[in-house]
């Protein structure tokens, strides 16, 4: 069977990882002559988002033969609202490195493929690729493909202000920060790389990039941030929901299938997930859709938050951080295995449907009136 693979991202590669366990020996087409990202960076991958999932790297260890070490646990979560902070310890996750370096997360799932074939520095078309391949999985990060397929509907759009830092930083902590002067419904968050350098990005909903440079300096001055930046970019930000995920011989896959969360854009390990589904459903014959229902689910219930969030002002978020300060709510959402996800997108799905009803109330009362 012949499967061509377009990206050696976290979907690609996974996608690969599999196949090979069923005999496949896939082609990865990679557009950049090397493997991972332009940018060294860091990934948190949550405990909380993962939910019934223990720890995800046993998970995956135990589950699908993938072996990736993380740089450190993550033990301290501190969220900063305009007036109020809240500070939790616990056991909540890992970071992950991300980069070009020998250690990079993308690096060491790449060097668990024996069969696979790389080929770099060649950016390639899905419709090229349909006619020679058996199967094409799209595992490109962006949206192109399913928007010219018809199958894209945006749920977060915006554009990222990265920064690159050095200091002093505790290497088991994130930092996050909700302020609608300068996130306008969006966030910051600070992730530590080591003791000395961290990554800072400011994640803006809805905007033009031109006025990253201005919300980010508004940021800087709010908060008092003064570490020396050593590298800045930006980039955009793009989630949204994907259906259907396979076209005839064409799979959707990572971001490119939907499965990065229209609330913070966590997406490593749905991607991660939708690649390997992709496999199972290619190798034998299974139903790619129902395979990837939970993930579809999550980023739904993931939606319900993101549109509930984006209607808070900042006094909002001061309640809402001495809400999940309080004891009992802290050990409730850190300390149980409660899947606070689904609860909380039941939650709010009913609250913004109850929103919509009451806004299309006084929609039609004012065009009446
Ligand atoms: C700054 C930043 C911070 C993030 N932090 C987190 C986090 O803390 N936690 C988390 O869970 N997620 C995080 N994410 C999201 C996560 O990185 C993505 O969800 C994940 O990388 C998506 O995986 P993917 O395989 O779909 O795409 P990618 O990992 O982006 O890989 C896509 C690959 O396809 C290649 N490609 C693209 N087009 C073509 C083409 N036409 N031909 C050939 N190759 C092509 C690209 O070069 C790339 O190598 C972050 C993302 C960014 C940008």
């Amino acid at each position: 069977m012949r499967v061509a693979i377009i990206g050696a991202g976290f979907a690609g590669l996974s996608c690969a990882h599999e196949l090979e366990k069923f005999g496949i020996k896939p082609v990865i087409y990679e557009k950049n002559d090397y493997i991972g990202e332009q940018y060294e960076h860091t990934t948190a991958i949550l405990e909380l988002t993962d939910r019934p999932i223990n720890d995800i790297k046993k998970y995956l260890e135990k589950r699908f033969d993938i072996y990736i070490q993380p740089t450190n646990t993550i033990n301290t979560l501190i969220h900063n609202s305009p007036n109020r902070q809240s500070i939790m310890k616990g056991e909540f996750g890992y970071f992950y490195s991300r980069g070009r370096m020998s250690n990079s997360s993308k690096k060491q799932l790449y060097s668990g493929l024996k069969h696979t074939k790389l080929i770099l520095s060649k950016a390639v078309h899905y419709k090229t690729l349909s006619k020679k391949y058996d199967y094409v999985v799209v595992a490109t990060g962006n949206s192109n493909a399913a928007e010219e397929l018809g199958c894209w509907q945006d749920r977060f759009v915006g554009f990222e202000k990265v920064a690159i830092v050095t200091g002093n930083f505790d290497p088991n902590a994130i930092i996050m920060w909700i302020n609608n002067d300068y996130a306008k419904n969006g966030y910051v968050y600070l992730a530590p790389l080591n003791e000395k350098k961290a990554y800072i990005v400011l994640v803006l909903p809805c905007a033009i990039e031109k006025q990253l440079d201005y919300y980010w300096q508004i940021f800087l001055d709010t908060e008092n941030i003064n570490y020396t930046i050593v590298e800045e970019y930006n980039l955009k930000h793009k989630a949204g929901y994907v259906y259907p995920h396979q076209v005839e011989n064409i799979y959707l896959t990572g971001a490119a299938g939907g499965a990065v969360d229209p609330f913070l854009g966590f997406g490593q390990i749905n991607s991660m997930k939708t690649g390997i589904a992709a496999a199972q459903s290619i190798a034998k014959g299974k139903d790619y859709e129902k395979l990837i229902k939970h993930i579809t689910q999550k980023n739904d219930y993931s939606y319900e938050f993101r549109k509930a969030f984006n209607r808070l002002s900042n006094k909002d978020y001061d309640k809402l951080i001495t809400f999940i300060g309080l004891p009992g709510i802290k050990r409730l959402i850190y300390d149980t295995k409660i899947d606070v996800l689904k609860l909380g997108g039941r939650y709010f799905s009913i609250l913004n449907k109850r929103y919509e009803q009451q806004k299309n109330n006084n929609e039609e009362f004012s065009s009446k009136c």
